[in-house]
């Protein structure tokens, strides 16, 4: 156990280095009324009032949490090699980028990724990068459905997961993080044996790598987030590339493998970031959408954080996707995040016991479960092991770029991509994931005392 004075050092260190990242999902749920009354199913005994949750409630306490020593072995990721020591590494000096700004292109590194990109097969589109902003900056490309952009009109293609493919299955998903509090909503999915996914912002990532690491060892899956969380079709391709790569290289040097998923911030994503993606071995994880393409499972928890959403309108929203989701052919993944205390205690207070109280009854899994994969398969260096042999490299295929086809409809399918791009991963059957091989392993608890500000 660390002296509490060594721990909020690293504390502090790790809040200096944190900077805000605005961030916000193209909205087009229906915002309700504060007056409509909202009745969760089931709300946590210890959850702050709704009231309560609002843009000034910035600050949290904290909890405990487990942290993992160098050498521990990720049990839950078989062949997975042993955690790195964070000690060796000082993501806050060369060659690291820095934070929360695109990433330079002409570094050695990211030169070496364009080329790798360049030798991988992938035929990368052609057209220019998006005016900045979504669609209304970019007015001509409204009715352009010919590259399949997300993020006017929420084109999807086969190769996107873009919902779990079992009826009232919700895929738990959580962005922009690590934040301060994320690992009270670690705590509290423990508690309720659940598993998320979270995607990683590679600036937040070496700001907090302890809890990326705890997240990984505990037996949930790690997906990347960008380095900067720009909207990647204002971008061009080589500064797509060194976004991914750069959050790919540090992850890996947190966590020892290198997931190979990505969520596109904003769910901006075309079918230029798709194939830049694609060469890189990551797999694009949307949100879900309504068949009618007329709403998106975003809670708008984030936008407590700037005023615009009220968090009983983010409840009204929730329970108003949980309403849609038996009607459903398949089952959901929502937009979380876990960058805020407010969208913490969101999900630890709310959406999460209500999630697991509904009726008809939802299984709440993280994606790579919810798709009947085991948590192998979400990393680049262990997909396709059979989880019976430790160390092996299992190869550099991907648990679900392996089908290649891209149909052209701009209609997306909301679940059938997700049955559909499972097609080359070896038959593996859905295992539960084991965390029970912790024991031994030494565990070292920082207790992080923070005043709270409201
Ligand atoms: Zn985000």
């Amino acid at each position: 156990m660390l002296p509490a004075a060594a721990a909020l050092a690293v504390l502090a260190a790790s809040a200096a280095a944190h900077a805000v990242i605005p961030d916000a999902s193209p909205t087009v749920v229906a915002r309700a009324a504060e007056s409509v009354p909202v009745h969760p199913a089931s709300t946590n005994p210890a959850a702050i009032p709704l009231e309560s949750i609002t843009q000034a409630h910035t600050s949290d306490p904290a909890e405990p949490y487990t942290t993992f020593t160098a050498g521990t072995v990720p049990t839950a990721v078989p062949g997975a090699p042993p955690l790195p020591d964070l000690k060796t590494l000082n993501f806050f000096a060369a060659p690291y980028p820095p934070l929360d700004k695109v990433p330079p292109t002409d570094s050695p590194e990211v030169q070496q990724w364009i080329k790798d990109v360049a030798s991988s097969g992938v035929q990368i589109p052609t057209f220019a990068p998006t005016a900045p902003g979504d669609c209304a900056g970019n007015p001509s490309l409204i009715s352009d459905t010919s590259r399949c952009w997300w993020t006017c009109g929420h084109c999807t293609r086969d190769d996107d997961i873009v919902a779990c493919p079992d009826k009232l299955t919700w895929g738990l998903t959580f962005d922009d993080g690590p934040g301060l509090t994320s690992m009270n909503l670690v705590n509290y999915l423990g508690q309720q044996d659940l598993k998320a996914t979270f995607f990683i912002i590679g600036s937040r990532g070496i700001s907090r790598p302890d809890m990326v690491q705890s997240e990984y060892i505990l037996g949930h899956q790690i997906g990347i987030h960008t380095w900067s969380h720009p909207r990647l079709t204002n971008l061009k391709n080589e500064e797509i590339i060194a976004e991914l790569g750069w959050t790919k290289r540090v992850l890996k040097e947190i966590l020892g493998v290198t997931p190979n998923t990505f969520r596109p911030p904003y769910g901006d994503i075309d079918d230029r970031v798709r194939a830049i993606a694609k060469a890189m071995g990551l797999t694009p994880v949307m949100w879900t959408t309504t068949p009618d393409k007329t709403r998106t499972f975003d809670t708008q928890d984030f936008e407590v954080g700037d005023g615009s959403v009220s968090s009983f309108q983010v409840i009204a929203n929730f329970d108003s996707i949980l309403d849609m989701a038996p009607s459903l052919d398949t089952g959901f993944i929502m937009l979380e995040h876990d960058l805020f205390a407010q969208t913490v205690d969101l999900a630890v207070g709310y959406t999460i016991p209500d999630g697991l109280a509904h009726q008809p009854k939802l299984a709440l899994k993280s994606v790579i479960d919810c798709m009947h994969q085991p948590l192998q398969n979400a990393y680049i260096e262990t997909s396709g092991n059979n989880g019976g042999s430790g160390g092996g490299s299992g190869g550099n295929s991907t648990t679900a770029a392996s089908s290649s086809k891209s149909k052209t409809s701009t209609g997306g399918k909301t679940g059938s991509t997700g049955a559909a791009s499972q097609s080359g991963n070896n038959g593996l059957v859905h295992r539960p994931i084991s965390i029970g091989g912790l024991v031994g392993v030494s565990v070292v608890t920082i207790f992080l005392a923070r005043q709270m500000r409201r």
